[in-house]
């Protein structure tokens, strides 16, 4: 990785130096990922590994570097969590199991929550307790103004029917937030829920992907009880509290990905090594090493820039940029292990790891809201383009 300077200078990098200090007293050789593995396995003995991973993390003090001390945080900022995942990247460590609590629910309570409900923060941090989010549906991804699941009044609380898809991890959690309807309308008649997974009325269905793995899972819920201390914000406002979770889901949580993106450049950058490949691929080979560097550089740039609520373009740009340069990274790899001189150079192993990440990475130009939908967020949030 490019050395890069950040503000905060000496304190930073002694920060990074407690950081690396910490990594390599604590991060056991077995949890480390092999090159080309998926650090975000959702079962098995891959997913057994991260939770114990994050079971360190949390003797340690480091599970959320950004959450506020009062929390269970480290009270750090966004550079030093930034910072935090790039070392954990370079050490190998796999992401901690509750990504979902970590990235998107604990910052969403904090900032929404009542008085009561961060009562769950400890248990988010120590793994205790996984979460999902469940908030797209068959007929509503891009635009959650067409969610259809529906609450309706029942006393003391809310009963909840309908079906969620697309929800990672959801097989394992052990809570969900949901947004649901509350009244009729589009993004004004939501409301955002805390749902227990093991509630009566909740069916999870895991889904095979053409990767093979079950990343994700369908959610079937009927008449499922939800009382009233459980609605994060007040009912009706469930789009403004959902904003804050995509917020983090297309920025701070992307950090943690570019790691992968990153050692999958270098991966490739090696195999090239192996034999006289074609000028054009080795061409495209630096172009997209470079690429990769530039993501986490472009982070570090809007992390930087942040002075007021508007989060900078750079943040919306490293997520828009992620999505396409895994791929492309990926969609290469593809074509150099299928020619000629590579073609029998690559054992069926390697050939087996690049091809699911392969599987996996037009996944990731589509999770946490489409490339189409990131331009459409910089049009309008950031370049403050009109609506045509
Ligand atoms: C790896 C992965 C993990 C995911 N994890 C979760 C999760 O944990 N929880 C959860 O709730 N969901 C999750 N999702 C679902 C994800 O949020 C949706 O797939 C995504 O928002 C797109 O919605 P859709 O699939 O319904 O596509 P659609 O919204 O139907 O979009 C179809 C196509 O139309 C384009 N399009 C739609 N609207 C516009 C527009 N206004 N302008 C331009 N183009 C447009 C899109 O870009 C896309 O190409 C995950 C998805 C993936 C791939």
């Amino acid at each position: 990785m490019l050395p890069v300077e950040l503000p905060g200078g000496s304190q930073l990098t002694a920060f990074r130096t407690e950081i690396r200090d910490w990594l390599a007293l604590n991060l056991p050789a077995d949890l480390k990922v092999p090159p080309l593995r998926d650090p975000t396995g959702a079962s098995g003995a891959e997913f057994t590994k991260r939770l114990r991973w994050q079971s360190i993390l949390h003797t340690g003090g480091w599970a959320a570097v950004h959450w506020p001390t009062e929390y269970g945080g480290r009270g750090a900022g966004l550079v030093e969590h930034a910072v935090f995942l790039a070392e954990c990247a370079e050490a190998h460590a796999p992401e901690p199991a509750n990504v979902i609590g970590l990235s998107m629910v604990g910052p969403t309570l904090i900032e929404h929550g009542t008085k009561a409900q961060p009562a769950c923060l400890p248990l988010i941090l120590s793994g205790e307790q996984m979460w999902c989010q469940l908030y797209s549906e068959p007929d509503a991804g891009s635009d959650l103004g067409m969610i259809r699941t529906a609450a309706t009044r029942v006393n003391g609380g809310w009963s909840v029917s309908g079906q969620k898809i697309w929800c990672s991890w959801a097989a394992v959690a052990d809570r969900g937030m949901l947004l649901a309807r509350s009244a009729p309308g589009r993004l004004d008649g939501l409301t955002c829920f805390l749902i227990d997974m093991h509630a009566p009325g909740v069916d999870v269905r895991p889904m095979r992907q053409i990767s093979g793995d079950e990343h994700f899972c369908e959610v079937f819920l009927d008449e499922v009880y939800v009382p009233d201390s459980q609605v994060v914000g007040e009912p009706g406002a469930g789009w403004t509290v959902a904003t804050t979770t995509l917020t983090h889901e297309r920025t701070t949580a992307i950090f943690a990905r570019h790691g992968a993106t990153i050692d999958a450049a270098d991966q490739l950058a090696a195999l090239l090594e192996r034999g006289p490949v074609p000028e054009p691929l080795r061409d495209r080979a630096a172009r997209l090493w470079s690429d990769a560097q530039l993501l986490r550089l472009t982070a570090y740039r809007g992390l930087s820039e942040i002075r007021s609520d508007n989060l900078p373009a750079a943040l919306f740009i490293q997520r828009l940029a992620w999505g396409r340069t895994n791929k492309a990274v990926f969609d290469l790899a593809i074509d150099v292990i299928s020619e000629p001189p590579l073609l029998d150079q690559v054992s069926p192993d390697e050939r087996a790891d690049w091809n699911k990440l392969f599987l996996a990475s037009q996944g990731w130009t589509i999770g946490g809201g489409t490339s189409e939908i990131q331009r459409n967020m910089l049009a309008s949030r950031v370049l403050r383009m009109a609506r045509s």
